[in-house]
């Protein structure tokens, strides 16, 4: 009984906190403050009411319509609300409530963050970033008078890790600016690799790279070029990928963020024993 009702009390907090995310995601771009003003219908201007405002439920009640002018709201609304909340209840189910399912609902929060930010906007904001740097870092030395580390990387491998995640990817962003003569990757990678790193350490910081250099060729060229050339280009991101599908998307920088964010995740939970199999099976 105790832990059904914890686990309601963590999947609350969860889609609350998804729902702070969805404001973080529509104004950081922006350039807009994520406290003020409060929330209001895009479409007609009418201040959004606490009861209008309660993750998942309310998008529900209203039938994703403002009770006002009767636009659309968006689905990415109780989408995110529920991944948060899933995200965050799925760390306490695996980690008990602990102060390691905290870091790893944080962290995989502000993952999702940058990566629906850099799908939708080709930017990770700063919000993002200063915040997952400064948490990931912090939280490393408050782990280790709280019984461990495990996953994340102690101080020290953080610090180490920070700087290896960031020069590595700045390394990689400049061979392929040489190789395909035009900017290839944003800052904002940059500022996202030296917060992997900081929370994996130097070797799965690596790996992180690695794999999302791995899935960005697959899923681009095999899913969502081959879909927006076939005329899903509805709304302003699916159109840059439709233009980039027809010929000129070497002109353009690769939104890497929205793979390095689950790359980080996969390295952060499963990188130590991938990289125990990689050695076993090579011999080195
Ligand atoms: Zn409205």
């Amino acid at each position: 009984m105790i832990e059904i009702l914890e686990g309601i009390y963590v999947f609350a907090i969860g889609a609350a906190i998804g729902s702070f995310l969805n404001v973080c995601i529509g104004r950081w771009p922006e350039g807009m403050s994520v406290v003020r003003p409060r929330s209001r219908c895009p479409k007609c201007g009418h201040q959004i009411k606490a009861s209008e405002n309660i993750p998942i439920l309310s998008w529900l009640m209203l039938r994703g319509r403002c009770s006002n002018c009767h636009q659309p709201i968006s689905i990415q609304y109780p989408i995110v609300e529920l991944l948060v909340a899933l995200l965050w209840l799925a760390a306490f189910l695996q980690l008990g409530m602990t102060f390691t399912a905290f870091r790893v609902a944080v962290f995989a929060t502000v993952l999702l963050g940058i990566s629906i930010t850099d799908a939708k906007h080709f930017l990770i904001p700063d919000g993002f970033t200063v915040f997952g740097l400064f948490f990931v870092l912090l939280t490393s030395f408050v782990a280790l008078y709280l019984g461990g580390s495990e996953p994340f990387a102690r101080p020290w491998d953080a610090i180490i890790g920070m700087c290896v995640g960031a020069g590595a990817i700045s390394i990689v962003g400049w061979l392929g600016e040489v190789w395909l003569k035009r900017p290839a990757m944003g800052f904002g990678d940059v500022t996202l690799m030296a917060v992997v790193g900081a929370a994996v350490g130097p070797t799965r910081a690596l790996l992180t790279i690695f794999i999302a250099a791995v899935i960005a060729p697959i899923v681009l060229l095999g899913i969502v070029y081959p879909l927006s050339a076939r005329g899903l280009a509805d709304d302003k991101g699916q159109t840059e990928l439709a233009l980039e599908a027809s010929g000129g998307w070497r002109k353009r920088e690769l939104p890497f963020g929205v793979f390095l964010a689950p790359a980080a995740l996969v390295a952060l939970l499963g990188g130590e024993a991938i990289i125990a199999w990689y050695l076993r099976i090579s011999g080195l």
